[in-house]
């Protein structure tokens, strides 16, 4: 029987783990293991709402463990830390317990298909300073790590009788990551008023966000960085676009112009590249980002047996570009290689990858949502806001637990989603 070991279990490994068990798991036409470093499945695009401490990990994660034994896949957890195409085999580091003692030796699995869903990680562009200073939301334990950090500097200004005292808050890289942190910021400086800290409010927030490029959101097309900058400022965030920073301290970010944006918090958002493990291996052919080149099946150009999908896939398109990494992409790649690997169990040929861009929209917390929708029929896209750009928005995140959970369990973990945010807190304190 084949063995498809699957290393990622993200917004594109869990969606391709899924759809596989179904397929051939349950059908006893191959073995499935997918592999994880975390025990804990978050679909990356709330993670900024996890740092913002607006939603509960508890209750929007997905244990792996629980999901495999229902979905017909076995779970490895562990790192990742070599492949050797030539065995056809992949290492997993030693896992240590919380206290770093030993609990499982290194492990070697066999592979006949190894697919690599390993995400991305922050770019900081060897910046000085920003790995020691700044906040990344690359993976749940950061995204947790600045919910903290937040939570007490919320209670160190509410302490302050001085009303003149702000937390000052600083975010590089003006993309949805950025944006979207940013407003919701400035709404959990208001709920924080109803938590116990009634001398909270956004008006002893400052928060600035700082973008190289010549406005935000440089990768969604204008109108939607318009209506989104206008929403940003009438919040009171300060928006310094053209603004390179070349520094960070612990007092904040220094700009080319030699100035200090001080900042109590500092975060990096700015750019994405595939880990670095990745270069380390020195076996794949990659881009500057980093990310594995692939062929249009989406298998590596190195071996045909490993493919390649998500944040960590670099898929040139026919007009030069690289296919962005974004959910969507995560998600379509997903699928193509789903059905990949089931043609090869049947000895069926191989699809071509093509991305479809569906269009992108951009949550601002409660106050507004924006984004455009790509036309099925032509390129044109249409502009959206307000309810109907909110919904589309929630629908994604909605498609993702279907196509990880199937109809009738992805709709129960809606509701129970909705229930719990109708009855729990709005804001998480621990
Ligand atoms: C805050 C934030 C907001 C975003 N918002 C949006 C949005 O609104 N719309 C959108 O389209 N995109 C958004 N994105 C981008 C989107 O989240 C990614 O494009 C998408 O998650 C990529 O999916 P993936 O499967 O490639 O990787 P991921 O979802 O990152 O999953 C990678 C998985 O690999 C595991 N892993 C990594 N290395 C190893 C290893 N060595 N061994 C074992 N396991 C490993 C990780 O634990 C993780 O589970 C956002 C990203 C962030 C950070």
């Amino acid at each position: 029987m084949q063995q498809i070991v699957i290393v990622g279990g993200g917004a594109g490994g869990l969606e391709l783990v899924s759809q596989l068990s179904r397929a051939l798991g349950k059908k006893g036409l191959a073995k499935i293991i997918l592999v994880d470093r975390q025990p804990t499945h978050v679909w990356k695009p709330l993670l900024h709402e996890v740092a913002a401490g607006v939603i509960d990990k508890n209750s929007d994660g997905v244990d792996y463990r629980i999901h495999a034994a229902r979905h017909n896949y076995q779970f490895q957890l562990g790192n990742m830390s070599n492949i050797d195409p030539l065995n056809k085999q992949i290492t997993l580091d030693p896992l240590l317990d919380e206290q770093g003692e030993p609990l499982l030796p290194s492990r070697v699995i066999d592979y006949d298909y190894l697919v690599l869903a390993i995400g991305s990680v922050s770019n900081d562009f060897g910046t000085p300073g920003v790995a020691e200073h700044a906040y990344f939301l690359d993976s749940l334990a950061q995204a947790e790590r600045f919910h903290k950090a937040l939570l007490n500097q919320l209670l160190r200004i509410n302490q302050q009788s001085d009303s003149d005292s702000t937390l000052q808050v600083a975010i590089v890289g003006a993309g949805a990551t950025g944006t979207e942190l940013a407003a919701q910021l400035h709404h959990v400086a208001n709920l924080a008023r109803s938590y116990g800290m009634p001398a909270m409010s956004s008006e002893r927030l400052e928060i600035s966000i700082i973008e190289a490029g010549k406005r935000i959101l440089p990768a969604l097309p204008e109108r939607i960085a318009v209506s989104a900058k206008k929403a940003l400022t009438k919040l009171g965030i300060k928006v310094l676009e053209g603004t390179r920073i070349v520094k960070a301290e612990k007092a904040g970010f220094v700009t080319n112009n030699d100035q200090l944006i001080a900042a109590d918090l500092l975060v990096w958002a700015a750019g994405i590249k595939a880990p670095d493990f990745i270069q380390r291996l020195n076996l794949f052919e990659t881009n500057k980002a980093q990310q594995v080149l692939v062929n249009t099946h989406l298998q590596s150009t190195i071996s045909e047996q490993i493919f390649v999908i998500g944040d960590c896939c670099g898929f040139k398109q026919e007009d030069g570009t690289w296919v962005p990494p974004r959910a969507q992409s995560a998600h379509q790649m997903a699928s193509l290689v789903a059905t990949n690997l089931i043609n090869i169990n049947k000895d069926k040929p191989l699809a071509d990858y093509h991305y479809t861009d569906y269009g992108s929209l951009v949550h601002l917390s409660k106050y507004s949502t924006v984004g455009s929708l790509m036309g099925s029929l032509s390129n044109s896209s249409m502009f959206i806001e307000g309810r109907i750009a909110r919904l589309v928005y929630i629908s994604l995140y909605n498609m993702h637990q279907f196509a990880v959970h199937g109809w009738r369990k992805g709709l129960l973990v809606l509701l129970t989603r909705k229930l719990s945010n109708i009855v729990g807190p709005k804001l998480k304190l621990h």
